[in-house]
């Protein structure tokens, strides 16, 4: 099961100690890694782009949101490069999340989980020293058992609900959170936190009622540092920065207020290589479901990327792709691993096997894919997928 000797992936497993079939297999699969595209994420200008926000929320500290892979770039690296701009504190979706980062950062870092623990958490929790967000009653009384179990006193952040209706606890909570004894002996609060949910719309009259509620929460809790904004609220003004703002989707580029322009630098570039070229007549029909028919000769070009690929199928005749600035409009439907592109704008050969295409960078922007796709770009980057090849820059 050897296969042929002058097969690179085969010489890899071998010259890798590989014996077996399995071996080939694994060592052929590692080598396939990437074959879709290349995802470039530009480490500096993320750091210039946590920099820029640190300096507008001055002198309240930011905070990284590292959820989702951060936003599907990788949360440790990430995280080793904002760590080593002078961020403190990383925030998690999810525990399992947690428990994946928590290693590669450094000890001084505090790793808050956004939705807290579920029931069988709080030892592991506890254990590795990530601090949960208390969002309910329940939760907090899980945690302050976890504390007097170990005989320790454990750090919290506490959510209040200041009118998302997501998650947090009611002021009514808050209320009873305060007569609990057992909560306060065992549980050290280190943050009170409250998410916005039109932050990114200034003109929206619920943030300045979130921060009225936030403002009479936090008279509870005298010292206590607080924490609002996510990456709009940080372009809200300073009443809304606190102690601690949250940014993540502007740290990677992304635009943290609609309808004005992006302040942020991009970090993200999305190349995907030609597989086919071909020119054919007026009159034939393109991908799935022969939904797109030429009208005329086409220079066609099937590009290796698809849906699996986080290429929405929402594009299907509607996107495009650019090479060296020109536009090549998606024609027919996104399939799974490939999507094919009207190249006519482009002179006879512009496009080969290999040849690398503009997804996302300096053509096309992450905010325009994301309109072009009736979504957010917070959606764009999280569905990345594991395909490409990425290159740290
Ligand atoms: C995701 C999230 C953030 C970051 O939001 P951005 O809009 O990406 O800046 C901050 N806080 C909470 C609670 C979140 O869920």
């Amino acid at each position: 099961m050897r296969g042929n000797a002058d097969d690179p992936a085969v010489n890899f497993a071998l010259q890798n100690g590989a014996d077996d079939a399995m071996n080939d297999y694994r060592a052929k699969t590692m080598l396939a890694d990437g074959g879709c595209g290349v995802l470039t994420i530009d480490l500096g200008a993320l750091a210039r782009n946590y920099r820029k926000l640190k300096e507008t929320a001055a002198p309240a500290a930011v905070a990284a949101v590292v959820k989702a892979d951060a936003y599907g770039l990788g949360a440790g690296l990430v995280s080793e490069r904002l760590y080593a701009e002078g961020c403190r504190h990383f925030f998690v979706a999810h525990f399992v999340e947690a428990v994946r980062l928590r290693p590669t950062l450094p000890v001084e870092a505090t790793l808050l989980v956004l939705n807290g623990l579920m029931p069988g958490e709080e030892e592991h929790a506890a254990d590795l020293g990530v601090t949960p967000v208390i969002n309910c009653l329940e939760q907090a009384a899980a945690w302050a058992t976890e504390a007097k179990v170990r005989g320790t006193r454990l750090k919290a952040a506490i959510q209040i609900d200041t009118g998302m209706s997501r998650l947090g606890l009611s002021e009514a909570d808050v209320a009873s959170l305060r007569a609990d004894s057992l909560f306060a002996e065992a549980v050290e609060p280190i943050l009170l936190m409250s998410h916005l949910a039109c932050a990114d719309t200034p003109a929206a009259p619920a943030s300045a009622g979130q921060l009225a509620v936030m403002q009479r929460v936090a008279a509870h809790f005298p010292g206590l540092p607080v924490s609002l904004a996510n990456s709009g609220g940080v372009f809200l003004g300073g009443a809304f920065h606190f102690a601690l703002a949250r940014p993540g989707i502007a740290v990677y580029g992304g635009a943290p207020v609609s309808d004005v322009a992006n302040p942020m630098e991009p970090v993200v570039r999305i190349d995907i290589p030609v597989i086919q070229a071909r020119t054919v007549p007026a009159g034939t029909a393109v991908g799935y479901g022969g939904t797109f028919v030429t009208t005329g000769e086409t220079r066609l070009a099937t590009l290796s990327g698809g849906y699996a690929d986080g290429i929405p199928r929402h594009l299907s005749s509607s996107g495009a792709l650019y090479y060296q600035g020109v536009r090549l409009p998606i024609a027919g439907r996104v399939s799974m691993d490939s999507l094919t592109v009207d190249a006519s704008a482009l002179p006879e050969g512009g496009l080969r096997l290999g040849t690398m295409v503009e997804f996302v960078g300096p053509s096309q922007s992450l905010e325009q894919v994301a309109a072009d796709a009736g979504t957010i770009s917070y959606e764009i980057l999280t569905r990345l997928g594991r395909r490409y090849r990425r290159v740290y820059i």
